[in-house]
């Protein structure tokens, strides 16, 4: 590839963005840049930094941009062949500091009701063991990895209040992104609400269609 390709993927919270992201990631053999994913490791650290981070994300509140924006940048130069951001950017200086590290070749925008987003993190559960994600039948809180055998839980921040914070955050923070996105050429829109593979067929398309160089690898 002569020149990086970076994709954006956003959608609300449950939307399957995290999935999609490591899917097409993997196809195009670019970096995930999951700056939630960045965050949870940092939160692990045993100083006050971690400690700090450790209360916005259990919170579910958004992460200051000069933490996140450090990450990103560290990662961004790991990266020579490109990335998929996964959660970045969020604000709108998020924006103008994402302009700075690289150029965007296309933003996803993952479509998701809020209804239906707001079921899906209920029923979201995380494997302590591999990381692996599922859904839980209606009212059974623990269930068991498919993968590894491992105990799935409920992520801190799905429980209902700070998903519903999240959910307003994506809506008054991020979602206005997505307008100054549209003006520049560079949004797509998928729906979400079909199965995983479907999503993930229309977002390869999405960016081999906006990037025609990779027409012929993909
Ligand atoms: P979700 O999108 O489902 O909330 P993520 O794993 O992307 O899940 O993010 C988890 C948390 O990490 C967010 O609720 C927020 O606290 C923090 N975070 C992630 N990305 C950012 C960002 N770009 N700016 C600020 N905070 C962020």
């Amino acid at each position: 590839m002569d020149r990086p390709l970076n994709v954006a993927v956003i959608g609300r919270q449950g939307s399957g963005k995290g999935t999609q992201a490591r899917l097409l990631s993997e196809r195009l053999a670019l970096t995930h840049l999951s700056t939630g994913d960045l965050l949870r490791r940092e939160a692990t650290g045993n100083g006050s930094a971690a400690e700090v981070i450790r209360g916005y994300l259990e919170a579910g509140a958004l992460v200051p941009d000069a933490v996140v924006d450090g990450l990103v940048a560290r990662a961004v130069r790991e990266a020579p062949a490109g990335c998929v951001f996964d959660g970045y950017p969020r604000t709108p200086a998020q924006v103008d500091v994402l302009d700075r590290l690289v150029r965007l070749d296309v933003v996803i925008e993952l479509d998701l009701r809020s209804s239906e987003a707001l079921a899906r993190l209920a029923a979201r559960r995380v494997c302590m063991r591999c990381d692996a994600i599922d859904r839980a039948p209606l009212g059974r809180e623990t269930i068991t990895c498919r993968s590894c055998g491992g105990s799935m839980v409920r992520r801190h921040d799905d429980h209902a209040q700070a998903a519903m914070r999240r959910l307003d955050a994506y809506d008054r923070a991020t979602a206005p992104l997505l307008a100054a996105y549209e003006r520049r050429g560079l949004l797509v829109h998928v729906d979400a609400a079909q199965p995983v593979d479907a999503v993930a067929a229309d977002v390869l398309h999405a960016v081999v269609t906006t990037s025609p160089s990779l027409a012929t690898s993909a």
